[in-house]
């Protein structure tokens, strides 16, 4: 998929939306992104897998790990795409999940081996938070972290990781305090966009 065509398919499936949007921050904003409504489609998923796995072909990775929800169905279809390990062992796809304390930890017998080459896939970055947890806890458990990937980078490129990051679409997204939002100025009224059969009229 070329960038144009993973912008449009993104698009067309509503996983990202143009509009004046009421963010669970209570935060306005003409941007709306939610990468499960293209992962919803195998077909999709499979396809932006394989083109993240492509940025990183020139690594050794043997491992893709995510931290969960998420960054799950992309970082299997990543995986998936890369072919076998130099020694010819099948790659992994592992995930880390939150414990009852909130913290992220490698959970159901996952493990990495020591100097074990992992490249920690996320679906959206909105600061990296969760993708720079991920490199610490597998760092920790000895791995090796080469690159660290994203479908949908929405810092406009500001997000600051200790590995190289490539993610497949840059955006800028502003966000507006509702008292100062140049869409509600302009009379519209911002959406909650979890109400699936509102469309923008802007
Ligand atoms: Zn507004």
């Amino acid at each position: 998929m070329r960038p144009d065509d993973i912008t449009r398919v993104l698009e067309e499936v509503g996983a990202i939306r143009q509009g004046h949007f009421q963010l669970t921050s209570g935060l306005h904003s003409g941007t709306y992104v939610q990468c499960a409504l293209v992962l919803q489609y195998p077909k999709y998923a499979e396809q932006l897998g394989r083109a993240l796995a492509a940025e990183f072909m020139d690594l050794r990775v043997d491992c893709v790990a995510s931290p969960a929800l998420g960054g799950v169905i992309l970082g299997h279809e990543v995986a998936r795409a890369i072919p076998l390990r130099a020694d010819g062992k099948p790659v992994r796809a592992i995930f880390v999940e939150r414990d009852a304390t909130g913290t992220l930890t490698l959970r159901r017998g996952f493990h990495v081996e020591p100097d074990e080459h992992v490249l920690v896939v996320e679906d959206v970055w909105t600061t990296g938070g969760s993708t720079c947890e991920t490199i610490r806890v597998l760092e920790q458990a000895g791995a090796r972290i080469v690159s660290a990937g994203a479908l949908i980078d929405r810092s406009g490129g500001k997000v600051e990781l200790p590995v190289r990051t490539e993610a497949l679409v840059e955006l800028k997204i502003e966000t507006y305090d509702p008292l100062d939002c140049p869409l509600c100025r302009n009379g519209s009224v911002a959406v909650k966009p979890g109400s699936r059969f509102v469309r923008s009229t802007s």
